[in-house]
């Protein structure tokens, strides 16, 4: 069996990420697995656009010689705001080759505790032993599907990220469930597709990311009130743009400064491509019914609407459990707050030597680690307590 120091679980922004640094700092024995950027690739549909500033979509590497502005530059295009998926995409592949060219694109289908490290087997069977596991495996399996739409079958209602190609829907009667930036720009594409599409929202209002025209004309004003990830409402972005800050908050202080900085909104220049349908709110959906190949959705209000399909934009909830990968009794020793693990220095879990990137290290270190900006302070603060740990195991 193989052995190495660290394995990477995961190819998505915070998985490479990760790898630029962890290889950087010598004699560390890095391997990473994983399909790069396949969530961006197979799970968001073809025309979007990064709702994240140029500023905030950066990869990280140690010495910054692979951001955004080096990839437009080496491949002689400029960079475009928003940014198209598309061109994410290929980004993340342009900035894999250069930190991880030997990734194995092989899926880990099990973690589990082997004496002081761990025992990883691939999908194929092969087994390896590494000292350290850094899970990146993103939050496709966390896709939520609310209770009412559970007994639909998946032909007539579907989660958004189902989707990449939505042109499929063209000529349908679709409904879109949900009031964030993938519900208002899926129904926008679904629109600009040839489908008849109507977003029900079940809050009174659907939130839009307008700043003041003096926020954008004055640049140091903009720079006092949002931090560049631009995560977060003014003054609140700092807070957020420091998860070592963030995290030394009472509880309750972070939990509500969490929920106002990720609730539901669209971003600004989205708004004209959606006033071509109907956005209905305060409107839930309290039941639904099949008849032939449609469905019957039940409002609130007593009112009815007849489609051809639902398109569920309705997000993602962290549970580590439904990691497929990880060992039961793994799980079981792994210390978790409504399905988050809880996190130390350096993203390390209360099973020493496995750690989490990403979404689910948002209830240990704030908001930032659900956008793709939150990948360099990750990485650095990953990398400082693995080399740490590093030397101080050789010093013993
Ligand atoms: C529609 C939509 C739009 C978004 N837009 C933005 C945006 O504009 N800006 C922003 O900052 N964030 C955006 N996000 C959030 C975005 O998903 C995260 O910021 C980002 O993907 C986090 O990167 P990650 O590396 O944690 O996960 P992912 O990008 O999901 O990568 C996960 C990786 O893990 C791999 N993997 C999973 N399981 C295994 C396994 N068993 N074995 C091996 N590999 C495995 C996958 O192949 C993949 O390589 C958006 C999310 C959605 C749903």
């Amino acid at each position: 069996m193989s052995a190495c120091d660290v394995v990477i679980v995961g190819a998505g922004p915070y998985g490479l990420s990760a790898a630029a640094h962890l290889r950087a700092a010598d004699g560390l024995d890095v391997r990473v697995f994983g399909e790069p950027m396949s969530f961006w690739e197979r799970h968001m549909p073809k025309g979007m656009l990064l709702r994240s500033p140029l500023e905030g979509s950066h990869l990280s590497d140690p010495a910054g010689a692979l951001s955004l502005e080096a990839y437009a530059a080496a491949k002689g295009n400029p960079l475009a705001a928003p940014f198209p998926l598309h061109r994410f995409t290929d980004y993340g592949r342009w900035f894999q080759n250069h930190v991880a060219p030997d990734l194995d694109s092989r899926k880990i289908d099990r973690v589990e505790k082997n004496g002081s490290g761990f025992q990883l087997t691939l999908q194929d069977g092969e087994n390896l032993k590494a000292r350290r596991v850094v899970i990146a495996a993103g939050i496709m399996p966390f896709a939520w599907h609310p209770q009412e739409f559970r007994s639909l079958p998946s032909a007539l209602a579907s989660h958004a990220s189902a989707h990449t190609d939505l042109s499929r829907f063209s000529g349908k009667k679709v409904a879109v469930i949900g009031g964030g930036q993938s519900a208002l720009e899926s129904a926008a594409l679904l629109n600009e597709m040839g489908a008849e599409v109507e977003v029900l929202v079940r809050t009174p209002i659907v939130r839009w990311l307008w700043r003041s025209p003096w926020v954008h004309t004055c640049r140091p004003i903009a720079r006092m009130l949002y931090a560049p990830p631009d995560v977060g409402q003014a003054g609140v972005s700092h807070l957020v743009a420091r998860p070592n800050l963030f995290r030394r908050l009472p509880r309750l202080v972070q939990n509500r400064l969490a929920v106002r900085a990720i609730r539901p909104a669209g971003a600004a220049w989205l708004k004209p491509r959606c006033q071509h349908f109907p956005i209905t709110t305060g409107r839930a959906v309290i039941s639904t019914l099949t008849s032939g190949d449609r469905v019957i959705l039940k409002l609130g209000d007593g009112s009815e609407r007849h489609v051809d399909h639902v398109l569920l934009a309705t997000g993602y909830r962290v549970d580590i459990s439904r990691y497929p990968f990880l060992a039961v009794k793994l799980l079981s020793s792994i210390r978790q707050i409504g399905g988050y693990p809880q996190l130390d220095v350096g993203f390390e879990s209360s099973v020493p030597g496995l750690h989490f990137l990403g979404a689910p290290a948002a209830w240990s270190f704030g908001p930032l680690s659900r956008f793709v900006a939150g990948s360099a302070f990750t990485a650095r603060e990953l990398t400082r307590k693995i080399l740490r740990n590093a030397s101080n195991h050789a010093a013993s």
